[in-house]
């Protein structure tokens, strides 16, 4: 069998993985990235008759506060942003809409709480951000708010913010440190949502040129599918025609993937802690349209059925072909909902009901549709059970870990990028302390 050493073998070609890749190279390391089908994993843009969609949409959180941010910087990535803008951002309250309050300015112009409400909000918002709320690992956010007396109409706020932006129907099941480490780096930003032009495309491209222009190398639809190891270190990676030997591994492939390589191993009996991690899915509903309909909103949140639309062409010009529209409706699924006919019947009726309401005359324009009953918009869902993987484990000393299952900062992407950020600076810092020492 064919033997290739490398300084660090990268593991899983989604964001986690090529972000890793791009700044080991650029730091001068020899890298190589396995991946097992296309290269993208979760962030992959299919082109369909002239529209770009993205399967997971992308949407930048707190881009100013985020690690893409640093990555960019870092990297000297050329990418093209625009910022959500937050008086289009709304909530459907059944007969009216209102502002959706992810700052000071959006809090004084909603409409969802009235009168000292408003102030209760700003004061936890105020403590977040001065980090004096800081929640508790074993009680959930729903109990937390709660023991504090919360009004409720500060509670149903903080709750439906939660729903938006750890994309879940179930917010109170979210633990209440998570809660606030989250929103306390949000609450700081002066952007709140950002989208990269050209969607996930651009961004997967920039990584490769990087991986690329400084000697990496890529190698798709191959599977890594198993790992050697030596006292306290991984000296392998195994695939069907190649030993990948390395200093360095990155795996950023998800937990069930890892169990799998890492079997008879010393991390076996950990990582099956983290194998059975209840993933956050969504059912989405993107259309591409021949003419765009016009509406006074870019976001719209029903509240009530946990389902929103975003006008994704609005902000990423090059999603619809010229005069088109493309807009993604994302429903949050709860346990029971996934992978039910019944329910999906019943959430996709909705979401088309919504179409309805807020963008009049899509059925019309609908050149196609893009339906999917399940997706993972992220591996792990935040729940009082289940933590991030950790970035690294003691048995092995030169294996990384990272993904949007891992202990990082954010949520979505944002924990992809962290992991892998850090997961890098551990590789780079160690050889700093060789040098050194
Ligand atoms: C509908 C939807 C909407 C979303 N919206 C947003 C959003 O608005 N903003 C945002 O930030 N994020 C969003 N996301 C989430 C975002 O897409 C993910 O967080 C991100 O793509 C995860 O990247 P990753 O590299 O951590 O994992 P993955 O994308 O899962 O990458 C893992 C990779 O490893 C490969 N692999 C697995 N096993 C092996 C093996 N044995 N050998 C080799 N390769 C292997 C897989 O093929 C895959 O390419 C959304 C996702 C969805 C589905």
């Amino acid at each position: 069998m064919k033997k290739s050493h490398y300084d660090a073998v990268i593991v899983g070609g989604g964001l986690a993985g090529l972000s890793a890749a791009a700044y080991l190279a650029h730091s001068g390391k020899k890298v190589a990235v396995i991946e097992r089908g296309k290269l993208g994993g979760r962030a992959m843009t299919i082109k369909l008759k002239g529209f770009q969609f993205n399967f997971g949409a992308h949407a930048i959180y707190g881009r100013d506060q985020s690690y893409l941010t640093k990555i960019e910087q870092e990297l000297g990535l050329k990418l093209y942003w625009s910022d959500f803008t937050q008086l289009k951002a709304k909530y459907d309250l059944g007969d009216e809409v209102s502002v959706v309050p992810t700052n000071i300015g959006g809090l004084l112009q909603t409409k969802l709480l009235r009168g000292m409400d408003k102030f209760r909000f700003a004061y936890h918002i105020m403590f977040t951000m001065l980090g004096f709320e800081k929640g508790d690992p074993d009680v959930s956010i729903k109990e937390w708010l709660d023991g504090k007396k919360v009004s409720p109409a500060v509670k149903e706020m903080m709750l439906n913010l939660a729903s938006t932006n750890f994309f879940t129907g179930e917010p109170e099941r979210i633990p209440s440190d998570v809660f606030f480490g989250y929103y306390r780096r949000l609450f700081k930003t002066n952007i709140p949502v950002s989208y990269i032009q050209g969607g996930w495309r651009s961004l997967i491209e920039e990584f490769i040129k990087i991986i690329e222009s400084n000697g990496g190398e890529i190698i798709t639809k191959t599977r890594a599918n198993g790992v050697t190891t030596e006292k306290d270190k991984v000296t392998e990676v195994r695939t069907k025609k190649t030993i990948y030997t390395a200093d360095d591994f990155v795996f950023a492939i998800p937990p069930e993937e890892l169990k799998e390589l890492f079997s008879e191993t010393e991390l076996e009996k950990e990582l099956e802690d983290y194998t059975d991690y209840e993933p956050t899915y969504v059912m989405f509903y993107d259309v591409g349209l021949k003419k765009r309909i016009d509406s006074q909103y870019t976001y719209i949140f029903d509240k009530d059925r946990q389902i929103f639309i975003t006008d994704i062409s609005y902000y990423d010009m090059e999603a619809a072909p010229p005069g088109g529209q493309l807009l993604q409706a994302v429903a949050y699924l709860k346990k029971e909902e996934v992978n039910n006919p019944d329910a999906y019947t019943d959430i996709k009726d909705k979401i088309e009901e919504f179409y309805d309401k807020h963008f009049e005359g899509w059925r019309k324009q609908l050149i196609v549709p893009r339906v999917s009953k399940t997706a993972v918009v992220q591996a792990i869902k935040w729940t009082m059970k289940q933590r991030g993987l950790p970035t690294s484990f003691p048995q092995y000393s030169n294996a990384h870990f990272a993904g949007d299952w891992c202990q990082g900062a954010g949520q979505l992407s944002e924990l992809s990028f962290s992991s892998a950020y850090n997961s890098c600076q551990r590789i780079l810092k160690k050889e700093t302390s060789k040098q050194v020492g």
